[in-house]
């Protein structure tokens, strides 16, 4: 007997080792990765149980990170527009205890962020020991939307994928684990959001027109994406790429991805030695 149908007693697969960037040959290509796929997920009835089990499980790494007040975890989410970023950081970073969370959304640079190196507004929204930091947007975007519309001259964004990763491999010496997730959906799946963003009263000011202008570049963006996670892959800063058509299992995994990470830094609560009869007593006074 082996236990019928059930799990028990089997080691699950790391949701990582799935949906870790594969650059066997060297390349990565977005196009070979099924926006509607599920790895890892047996149903989708699990989805829905594991989803409130990976809330508290999250809650408690997390806490034991903030206790332990050493490292960090820095979270960078990219993606297309209603790829998910928001909906991730409402349902998955929601869950976390908001005192040791930093959220930043990164725009298109105002004057006074173009008037430094494209990496200056990042550094200084780095999480500090302790915290949970999520980058909606980040570096990436000054070789993705910079490179698709030609913002920068070729030359200059090339040389921005060695400075990233100089720039990733430094942070993460000072004790802050990057983790970079791409949510990766299919074009027909970001027209059915757009529409429905449209017909939402509740949801039309998310809509812009320049995101119907942005699709003639789906092909162009789809390829900005594949040099960037080809380039700038490495061992200290991993890209793993969500399918996300399904936003259920865009949670489960994004959720999944986070608590291995977690519980593979291990994060300690501090003991201090304390005398406690001696303070109980004090207290009981
Ligand atoms: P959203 O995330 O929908 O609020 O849109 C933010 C917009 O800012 C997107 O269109 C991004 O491509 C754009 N953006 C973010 N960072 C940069 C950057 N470094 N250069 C140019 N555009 C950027
Ligand atoms: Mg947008």
């Amino acid at each position: 007997m082996r236990g019928g149908s059930n799990t028990v007693g089997v080691v699950p697969k790391q949701i990582r080792d799935l949906l870790r960037a594969k650059t066997e040959d060297g390349r990565f290509r977005l196009a070979e990765v099924d926006p509607a796929s599920t790895p890892g997920l047996k149903s989708p009835k699990q989805e829905k149980k594991d989803l409130a089990k990976h809330k508290v499980k999250l809650f408690g790494l997390q806490e034991q990170l903030y206790a332990e007040h050493k490292r960090a975890l820095l979270i960078v989410l990219q993606g297309m527009d209603t790829s998910g970023k928001d909906g991730t950081i409402t349902h998955v970073i929601g869950d976390l205890n908001p005192q040791a969370v930093q959220i930043t959304p990164f725009k298109q640079p105002t004057a006074e962020e173009k008037r430094h190196s494209f990496l200056w507004r990042i550094r200084r929204r780095l999480p500090e020991a302790g915290e949970v930091g999520i980058f909606n947007r980040s570096h990436y975007e000054d070789v993705l939307v910079v490179r698709v519309h030609g913002l920068a001259p070729l030359n200059v964004i090339e040389r921005r994928y060695d400075l990233i990763n100089g720039f990733e491999k430094q942070v993460t010496s000072q004790r802050t684990k990057i983790v970079k997730i791409c949510l990766h959906i299919s074009y027909d799946e970001q027209r059915k959001r757009l529409i429905e963003r449209l017909k939402d009263p509740d949801k039309q000011w998310k809509f812009s027109e320049h995101d119907i202008d942005e699709r003639a570049y789906w092909d162009d963006y789809q390829s900005a994406y594949s040099i960037a996670i080809t380039r700038c892959s490495t061992r200290w800063a991993p890209w793993y790429v969500v399918p996300a058509d399904d936003k259920d299992y865009r949670n489960w995994a994004v959720s999944r991805i986070l608590i291995e990470t977690l519980k593979e830094m291990n994060p300690q609560y501090p003991h201090p030695r304390l005398d406690v009869p001696r303070l109980l007593k004090r207290l009981q006074a």
